[in-house]
């Protein structure tokens, strides 16, 4: 049941271009999803980008795995070539929602130059604390098959992916000393964006230690308050980008 009116009042009222901050195991693939299908806009994640390239073994597959499996992250330039190259496309004129980038600060210079007279960028930050990141990504399983990640209790037996019945399976950079890695390289290189970003109107923070459906209203939310204060053309990015 997809609420039609909401829809065309979002089209009218211009594209909504959502970035996704948090850190590994936050939520942001399931809120990305839910948020991109309601508002018929792309989801643009870069680890599933790379995900895709590992499974279909091309140079840049190659080149990743490595990286990924060791916590590490992928270089900045091959990045933003990546995201550049998909933020061209034309799917993306009525908005998007990007998952997973930008992730350094350099990332997310590279964006603002992208977005230069493309529209305003939507930030916001899905926070939880690290202690039960550390819980959720060991509970966390993907689907073999399909790809769908599913989270299991501690001690449940489930082996099965709910959608398809294919095999669940430990993603290969959710192993306990990769998991470690991502934690520290996010607190190292990614959580400095919070900063980059606060200070401007379209950013807001929303807790991430709540169901889905309850970060999901949140998100919603949030990003109803700031698409209501901004004023045209506005983005908030200046003085940033230099
Ligand atoms: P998470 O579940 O931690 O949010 P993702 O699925 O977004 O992880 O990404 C998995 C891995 O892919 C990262 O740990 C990193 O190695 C690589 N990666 C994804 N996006 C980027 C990026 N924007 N810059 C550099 N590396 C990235
Ligand atoms: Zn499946």
């Amino acid at each position: 049941m997809r609420p039609v009116k909401q829809m065309t009042t979002e089209v009218t009222r211009g594209p909504i271009n959502l970035v996704l901050l948090g850190p590994p195991g936050a939520g942001k693939g399931t809120q990305a999803v839910e948020f991109a299908q309601r508002h018929g806009t792309p989801k643009i994640s870069t680890g599933d980008i790379l995900r895709e390239a590992v499974r279909s073994e091309t140079d840049l597959g190659r080149l990743a795995k490595v990286t990924m499996d060791a916590g590490g992250l992928v270089d900045d330039q091959l990045m933003i070539a990546i995201v550049r190259e998909r933020l061209t496309r034309g799917d993306v004129e009525r908005g998007f929602v990007l998952d997973g980038f930008p992730r350094t600060v350099a990332q997310a210079i590279a964006l603002d130059e992208i977005m230069t007279g493309q529209g305003c960028l939507t930030v916001v930050d899905i926070a939880v604390p690290d202690d039960a990141l550390v819980e959720r990504l060991a509970r966390r399983r993907v689907c073999g098959q399909c790809g769908n990640p599913t989270s299991v209790a501690a001690g449940e037996a489930r082996d099965r992916c709910e959608k398809c019945g294919g095999e669940l399976v430990l993603r290969s950079d959710d192993t306990e000393s990769t998991v470690r890695e991502r934690l520290r390289v996010y607190a190292e290189a990614t959580k400095p964006l919070v900063d980059f970003y606060s200070s401007r109107p379209t950013f807001r923070a929303v807790d991430g230690q709540q169901s889905p459906a309850a970060v999901g209203a949140a998100l919603a939310q949030a990003v109803e308050e700031m698409r209501a204060a901004r004023s045209a053309g506005d983005c908030g990015a200046e003085g940033t980008a230099g």
